[in-house]
């Protein structure tokens, strides 16, 4: 049969997230206490997270079960399509085989509510009344208010101030699901008024909106605070696609050569890659090609240092083992701000450093051309942080023309661009700065 999807039944919904913890050849190095730099104890986080979270984030246990409550709600849009790009492989006229998977379905638009919907449960059930967070163009603020909605939960979101102003759209999409948005920075807290006094003018940053955040969570008993990347249990979370994404590769009978997905902080490309790293640890498939993919304006992976360092600008957060571009590095203002983090999942690094993965970086001008051939064939608008996959599997797919060799090629396509139309528009008109990472 000729397939152009590869969908699975409902009950195909994994009923485990995979943890990659449980097969490492040597432990992660743990997070470290921000002031004593000693590792930290659960103690440390409880006043922000909820312990489930907690527990997962050091767990070494290798299947964790998806509650029933979580699977119900993934049902809206999981499993997610594996998708056939036969259209864009004859465009490149390549022996390849392309393959995508589409987490564009979700009620936000992209991967992040497969956390968010997680995330939200293990905070209700703790009897959590209220949760916070930063957002910076809104995709992981529109996850969480979304799954906050759900659980009957409060949502606060403090809102990177130029991107309140600039963006609104996501704005309007949080508060119909009933989050309350601030423009960060705000007075409600210190740390937002500390720096609205040093600077009354400032648009903002992410890291001024976690400050915020950390600080409205540690400072309420009914309130916890969630990180949409990063952390282990995001990282967790995320494997439900990697997870079907395999049955899918089952159904077909094939297995992919090269998988690639972009990389922001890491999650919806771990989540894709880490059941076919456990099969690399393994080596049971030792020629498996895991690529992540980032912008060349902020090249973690590539041009950064594997070492520890803050998880924010300010440095209040624990100090994480991961590539950085140092916590105070500020990217420059590329369309693909998820992908703007100085650093990078510590998980995801290490098996980097320890090189069962590996990593490419593209220039903006790049990755929209990459976008508008996959418009144009493939009709799906992608969002401009899932163009980077895009370019590079265009990449892979036609170094296996000029070798003659069927390549088989899959990419994450962590969400659709229908938010990021000015920055298509930008495209088409031809202002897109490619923002290029110039070493301090
Ligand atoms: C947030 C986001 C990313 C980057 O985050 P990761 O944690 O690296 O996955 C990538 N794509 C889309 C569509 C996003 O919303």
């Amino acid at each position: 049969m000729k397939r152009t999807k590869i969908t699975l039944d409902e009950n195909d919904i994994p009923k485990h997230w995979y943890n990659i913890q449980a097969d490492l050849k040597t432990p992660l190095d743990p997070p470290l206490h921000p002031q004593t730099r000693q590792p930290i104890t659960p103690d440390d986080l409880k006043p922000i997270f909820p312990l489930g979270l907690i527990k997962q984030e050091a767990s070494t246990d290798r299947y964790i079960p998806i509650p029933t409550e979580v699977r119900d709600i993934y049902r809206i849009w999981r499993p997610s399509p594996l998708y056939r790009a036969r259209r864009l492989e004859a465009a490149l006229k390549t022996p390849a085989e392309i393959y995508y998977k589409w987490e564009g379905g979700s009620p936000a638009g992209s991967h992040k509510p497969n956390s968010a919907v997680a995330q939200a449960y293990y905070n209700k059930q703790e009897g959590i009344e209220r949760l916070v967070t930063e957002t910076g163009a809104g995709q992981w603020g529109s996850a969480l208010a979304f799954s906050t909605q759900l659980f009957g939960i409060a949502c606060r979101i403090y809102m990177v101030k130029c991107s309140y102003e600039q963006k609104p759209y996501r704005r309007i999409l949080m508060q119909t699901w009933g989050a309350e948005v601030h423009s960060s920075p705000t007075t409600l807290t210190q740390a937002g008024r500390d720096i609205l006094k040093k600077d009354p003018t400032t648009t903002g940053s992410l890291g001024i909106s976690i400050s915020e955040a950390v600080e409205d969570a540690a400072t309420h008993d009914n309130t916890n605070y969630a990180l949409g990347s990063v952390l282990n249990h995001v990282v967790l979370h995320q494997t439900v696609i990697g997870l079907e994404l395999k049955k899918q590769f089952e159904v077909l009978g094939k297995y992919p050569d090269i998988i690639c997905g972009c990389v922001g902080g890491g999650s919806n490309f771990a989540g894709s890659a880490f059941p076919f790293v456990q099969d690399k640890i393994k080596a049971t498939h030792p020629n498996l090609r895991i690529v992540s993919v980032e912008p060349l304006a902020c090249p973690t992976l590539t041009q950064g240092e594997y070492r520890y360092d803050y998880g924010d600008t300010v440095g209040l957060t624990p100090l994480l083992k991961m590539y950085t571009l140092g916590h105070d590095f500020v990217p420059s203002a590329i369309h693909a701000g998820g992908l703007r983090y100085h650093g990078d999942s510590p998980l995801l690094s290490k098996l980097t450093k320890d090189g069962y993965m590996e990593a490419l970086a593209y220039t903006q001008q790049e990755i929209f051309e990459a976008a508008m051939l996959f418009t144009k064939t493939e009709g799906l608008l992608p969002a401009p942080e899932s163009a980077h996959a895009i370019k590079a599997a265009i990449d892979f797919a036609l170094m296996a023309k000029k070798k003659n060799q069927k390549k088989i090629i899959v990419f994450t396509n962590s969400g659709h661009g229908h938010f990021d139309l000015a920055a298509y528009d930008d495209y088409l008109h031809k202002k897109i700065p490619n923002g290029e990472y110039k070493k301090p």
